[in-house]
């Protein structure tokens, strides 16, 4: 691969990333970004599975808040706190495409802010525009979101694989994250703390819910919240939410082309986690190029976590809407986090991304009896029982 021109369109985290890396090693590689390092709407929290990987992220000196204190709130109002082990690190996402945009720069790779207008991977090596001119490359890397639908091979995504989101950056602050459920709704409300401003927003499946809904639901929970909207700035995006068959049979490679991050529809579909899977995708691609075997990166994904996203996308269904010991999922979940020290630990795991889905129903169903007898215990006892695991940053 070494002399083929590599052309990256979208520079967001997967296709800086994958940029990064490339250039790195060498190769000649052009990203092509219509903002560069812009304010995309997103809650911009990246667990611990994204800092131990990629540990500049903790690490550097980019302004960001680490978070370890986490606030869920059941659609009856019922609260549950966690404390972390590892923390949440929140970037405003103009900051963050920045730095992943330097480090690519750094390492390389030629930038261009241009939109890129069309696409073409019908000849013998892929062309596409950028600023009224046609250009060509030896392979195309799309990056560029949620809305791809430049290849008729890879399709836009459908209604029921995408989720409307909105919100608002509100000039306040907060130490806590805050997630509410919401009867109902496929999706949820969150408010994620940043240096010097809020992110707080709702998301919930496009194929299920209005845009009109959702803001009913975000003025409620800021009502409720004490958020003020005044000097707040509006956001709406979309975010992928793939179904399972839509996971297993996207078709994400060819033989010169490939999707990376949000155009390839790799987010987590119950948290709607999408920024690790964009940078892992950009370095499983990038990685697949160097060793020249383009070919190999569809099942080194697969591998790595599409396979766990399918597991996902089977639970979100039951996760949003199920009932379980006669009430919703979300709410029996917030209560038991609230009386079961053992309970509390696994939902701890699976926020950092130590617990995967794959093991995740084996580990509910071990833990059962040690859960509801911890339940139990605390209902009876309650004052002995519902003191959360102690903070590491607390004295
Ligand atoms: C409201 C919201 C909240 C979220 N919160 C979180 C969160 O807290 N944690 C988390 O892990 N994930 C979160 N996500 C998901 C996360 O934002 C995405 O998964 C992530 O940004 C995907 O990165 P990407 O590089 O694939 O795409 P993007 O970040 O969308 O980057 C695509 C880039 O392509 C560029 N582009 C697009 N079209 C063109 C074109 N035609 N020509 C040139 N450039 C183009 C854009 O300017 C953009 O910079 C959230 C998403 C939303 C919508």
């Amino acid at each position: 691969m070494a002399s083929r021109r590599i052309a990256i369109v979208g520079g967001g985290p997967s296709g800086a990333l994958c940029a990064e890396r490339l250039a790195s090693a060498g190769l000649p590689v052009t990203l092509f970004d219509e903002h560069l390092a812009w304010e995309k709407p997103c809650g911009g929290g990246l667990t611990h599975k994204a800092l131990h990987s990629y540990p500049f992220l903790l690490n550097g000196p980019h302004p960001k808040k680490v978070i370890q204190r986490v606030e869920l709130i059941s659609g009856n109002g019922n609260r549950a706190h966690l404390c972390l082990d590892h923390p949440i690190v929140i970037y405003s996402r103009a900051v963050l495409n920045g730095l992943l945009l330097d480090r690519a720069a750094r390492a390389g790779c030629r930038i261009v802010r241009s939109r890129v207008s069309s696409v073409d991977i019908t000849g013998k090596s892929p062309s596409f525009t950028a600023e009224n001119v046609i250009q060509h490359a030896d392979f195309l890397i799309l990056a560029s979101g949620a809305r791809n639908s430049f290849f008729q091979a890879t399709r836009p995504l459908a209604p029921a694989d995408l989720e409307i989101t909105l919100g608002y950056f509100v000039p306040s602050c907060a130490d806590a994250i805050q997630v509410k459920f919401v009867r109902g709704l496929q999706g949820y409300i969150w408010s994620f703390p940043r240096c010097d401003h809020l992110s707080v927003g709702i998301c919930g499946s496009l194929a299920r819910h209005t845009s009109r809904e959702l803001h009913q639901h975000l003025a409620q929970f800021m009502r409720e919240e004490h958020i003020s909207t005044d000097g707040a700035r509006f956001y709406s995006h979309v975010l992928p939410s793939p179904r399972a068959h839509t996971l297993a049979s996207r078709c994400v490679a060819g033989h010169n082309w490939a999707l990376i991050g949000d155009a390839a529809g790799w987010v987590d579909p119950i948290t709607g986690e999408g920024l690790y899977y964009a940078l892992r995708s950009g370095e499983l691609l990038a990685d697949s190029l160097i060793s020249g075997r383009p070919e190999v990166y569809p099942r080194r994904v697969r591998n790595d976590f599409s396979a766990d996203l399918e597991i996902a996308a089977r639970i979100a269904r039951n996760f949003y809407h199920g009932r379980f010991l006669g009430g919703a999922v979300t709410t029996r979940l917030i209560q038991f986090i609230e009386r079961s020290v053992t309970f509390r630990t696994m939902i701890v795991d699976l926020f950092s991304g130590a617990q995967d889905y794959a093991s995740l129903k084996r580990r509910l169903w071990s833990q059962l009896a040690t859960t509801l007898r911890e339940a139990l215990d605390s209902v009876l006892r309650p004052a002995k029982s519902t003191t959360p695991r102690p903070n590491p940053g607390d004295t």
